[in-house]
């Protein structure tokens, strides 16, 4: 008999653990994956970016994204509340009008990426569609088992789930963490570390018959996200297309405003995109198709992210703001680079922490410039409109916008952003001083 019931045990079958459980199962692991829910479920993050595609590739399922015909996503665009110019420092020609900013994902080449475009995906649909892939390729999938704790007292790493009025287990050589936001293991051995700065919250639904095209500049673009600035500090929608007809738009803020409301969560929706007439009448004119839903206390960090025996992915390892729409493709991105480090300690036997080094050090540094970019963007929100739009920059914030942000090198613009939002912070005479947002995050590494 076996030492172990399978070389690699997944907690959760969202993007991180299918897309882990689909290297793995490739490259020959005996992996088995445990989902808490039963599929298709409703989830939020739907809209990707293009550091999704060589995974996506790499695993043989972008025929099915083609299958599936999500939405094509060409790029992004970006409306504010007022048509207010923007005091130039030494940028030239900006405006910080209705149309804030947008992006073109042709503009710039990415390795590994051989289309003009990205997805917008129905997360029921697309989660269901991953994982069944990952058990085509060999990973045994078991929905609706919620996963209770890890025993990490034997000389293997023991799963616990309950079964009938009792429990059983299965023993692994490694387990991997892909619970979300759950944080299933962060939460068990203590790790989880909430953001000292960010501490965001999201009212979100789907409408029917949205007039996408209402606040866009180009109605050509209508199919592209939508970030909709509104007039309250640190707040903005998101309005991402699911289908045809079907749009997903979302509030996010600082928790803050949503505990100093009065309203419920349908009311605290429609105060805050209220301050945007535009975007409320197109709204109103549409039909609401599923219920009001909260996302709350998303934004922390983990002390670890790997140990002897164990790793965590995707969410489950760190969440800051979605403003970017970062977290599928650093899912699936983290799923790459891991399983890569797994894969090398199947073959030497060595499931140590050491083991997971690329990983760590990886991962650590594009979430690194991940955090910085989001916490520059809401320091001083008219910096990133002015850098989308300077020639010098464009291209540069382009690669982080694509998620390409894995290699070696820090992104150029983020170094200049750093400095400029430094002086304009240091300095209250600034011209720029007026506009600096509430949240002051540090520019400063994750806390992992
Ligand atoms: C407001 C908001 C908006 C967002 N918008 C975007 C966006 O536009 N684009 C984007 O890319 N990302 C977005 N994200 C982020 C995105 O939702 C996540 O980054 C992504 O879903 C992470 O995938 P995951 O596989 O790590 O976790 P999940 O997708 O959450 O999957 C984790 C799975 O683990 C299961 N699970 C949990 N605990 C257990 C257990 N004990 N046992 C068994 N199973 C368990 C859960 O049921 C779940 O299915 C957004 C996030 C928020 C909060």
């Amino acid at each position: 008999m076996s030492e172990v019931d399978f070389d690699i045990g997944i907690i959760g079958g969202g993007p991180a653990g299918a897309t882990a459980a689909s290297y793995l199962s490739k490259a020959g692991l005996n992996c088995v994956v445990f989902e808490g829910d039963l599929f298709p479920r409703e989830h939020v993050g739907e809209s990707l970016i293009p550091a999704t595609t060589p995974v996506l590739a790499d695993i043989g399922f972008l025929p099915q994204m083609e299958e599936a015909a999500f939405p094509r996503k060409y790029g992004a665009a970006w409306t504010s509340a007022t048509e207010q110019s923007i005091p130039t420092m030494g940028f030239k020609g900006m405006s910080h009008g209705f149309r804030a900013a947008e992006v073109e994902f042709h503009e710039r080449e990415q390795l590994g990426v051989n289309q003009d475009y990205t997805y917008h995906v129905d997360r029921g649909k697309f989660d269901l569609l991953l994982l069944q892939h990952a058990n085509s390729l060999g990973a045994k999938v078991y929905e609706g088992i919620r996963i209770r704790r890890v025993d990490f007292s034997g000389p293997r790493p023991r799963i616990i789930f309950p079964l009938g009025a009792g429990e059983s287990s299965v023993t692994v050589r490694m387990v991997i963490d892909a619970s979300g936001r759950g944080t299933f293991l962060g939460r068990q051995l203590g790790l989880k570390v909430s953001d000292p700065v960010f501490n965001q919250y999201a009212v979100h639904t789907w409408f029917d018959r949205l007039d996408r095209s209402a606040l866009a500049v180009n109605k050509e673009q209508a199919d592209y996200i939508f970030i909709h600035f509104l007039p309250v500090t640190d707040t903005w929608v998101w309005q991402i297309p699911i289908t045809d007809t079907v749009t997903s738009v979302g509030v996010v803020t600082q928790k803050k405003h949503f505990k100093a409301s009065s309203s419920d969560l349908e009311g605290f929706f429609w105060e805050c995109v209220g301050s945007r007439p535009d975007l409320r009448d197109a709204l109103k004119n549409s039909q609401q198709v599923r219920p009001f839903k909260a996302e709350g206390d998303y934004s922390y960090a983990m002390k670890q992210i790997c140990g002897d025996g164990w790793a965590l992915v995707g969410d489950a390892a760190r969440f800051v703001d979605p403003i970017f729409s970062s977290g599928v493709s650093v899912a699936l991105n983290g799923a790459r680079l891991l399983s890569g480090d797994v894969i090398a300690a199947a073959e030497k036997g060595d499931f140590s922490k050491g083991s997971f080094h690329t990983y760590e050090t990886k991962l650590r540094r594009a979430v690194g410039n991940w955090y910085e970019f989001i916490s520059i963007y809401y320091r001083l929100n008219i910096l990133f409109t002015a850098f989308v739009q300077d020639p010098k920059y464009r291209m540069d914030v382009l690669k982080m916008l694509q998620g390409d942000v894995y290699d070696d090198t820090e992104p150029k613009a983020l170094a200049a952003m750093r400095e400029i939002t430094r002086q304009v912070e240091e300095n209250p005479d600034h011209l720029w001083h007026k506009h600096l947002g509430s949240l002051r995050a540090p520019s400063a590494a994750p806390l992992f």
